[in-house]
């Protein structure tokens, strides 16, 4: 199969192959893309569990399917006024270092880089759609500053996240689509099992039918109707399924 066959936005397609050089999917892209593009004209949204080893591309799995759908939202509810400030976070991905969350980034930064041909304004997708990390040190501050602002698709490591959820008022959340654990197995090995409870407990809380969602929704058969959470490691150990128990309702499970 191809990534075009998947039904993929084209300019994603196109960026993959100029930018990361990317081409022909691998074995688990084959089998998990198509699942989770499945859903669009679904009346559902289905939790999922990839398994596969690093190395194997995962990255793309949940960012392409992530990405056709936000494209195709901002392209639907463009009049409607600027994506990011007014619907705040919409996509969660937790990693476990920051070295990974950063690579996440510019892995995003690449592929949302697609000119206005298909939009009604003159700016690139990447001015609609924010992205960015908040992964700890020193900035604090400034990564207030950014939530602030808006940042629809959020890449961050579990300590940093849990902080701003819990001390950062202007972190929108309400209208989280999207909840990723990349590299789920290390995310435990490093000791956040306590941190991820927490931070699912709060997402939980938080994330709401509110009245702006629905309106937003009804405008692009592109939303996902309720909150879609992807595991993804390497190992299916216990306290991985036990992660899993809490954080995933009723999930399929996708294996190399
Ligand atoms: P990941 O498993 O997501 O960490 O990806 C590992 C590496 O494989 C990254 O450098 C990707 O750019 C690359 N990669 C992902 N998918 C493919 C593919 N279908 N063909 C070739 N390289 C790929």
């Amino acid at each position: 199969s191809s990534f075009k066959s998947m039904g993929l936005d084209n300019d994603l397609v196109e960026n993959m192959k100029n930018k990361l050089g990317v081409e022909k999917p691998t074995n688990i892209q084959s089998k998990a893309i198509p699942v989770l593009m499945s859903s669009i004209n679904k009346n559902s949204e289905f939790d999922v569990i990839v398994q596969s080893e690093t190395g194997s591309g995962k990255t793309l799995i949940y960012l392409l399917p992530i990405l056709h759908r936000l494209i195709n939202i901002t392209i639907d509810i463009q009049n409607n006024g600027l994506l990011s400030r007014s619907i705040g976070t919409l996509a969660i991905i937790l990693t476990p270092t920051r070295e990974l969350a950063i690579q996440v980034v510019s892995v995003l930064e690449c592929l949302t880089n697609i000119p206005p041909s298909k939009l009604t304004s003159r700016r690139h997708l990447n001015h609609w759609i924010v992205i960015g990390n908040v992964i700890g040190g020193k900035k604090k501050q400034s990564e207030k500053a950014r939530l602030r602002k808006g940042i629809n698709i959020l890449v961050c490591t579990p300590g940093r996240l849990l902080d701003h959820l819990q001390n950062t008022k202007s972190f929108l959340v309400k209208n989280l689509c999207w909840l990723i654990l990349d590299e789920a197995d290390r995310l435990l090995e490093l000791g956040f099992e306590e941190t991820l409870q927490s931070i699912v407990k709060i997402l939980d809380e938080k994330t709401t039918n509110s009245e702006t969602k629905k309106q937003l929704f009804s405008s692009s058969k592109f939303w996902p109707k309720r909150r879609q959470t992807i595991l993804c490691s390497a190992t299916l150990k216990d306290d991985v399924k036990r992660l899993a128990g809490y954080t995933l309702f009723n999930p399929i499970f996708i294996g190399g």
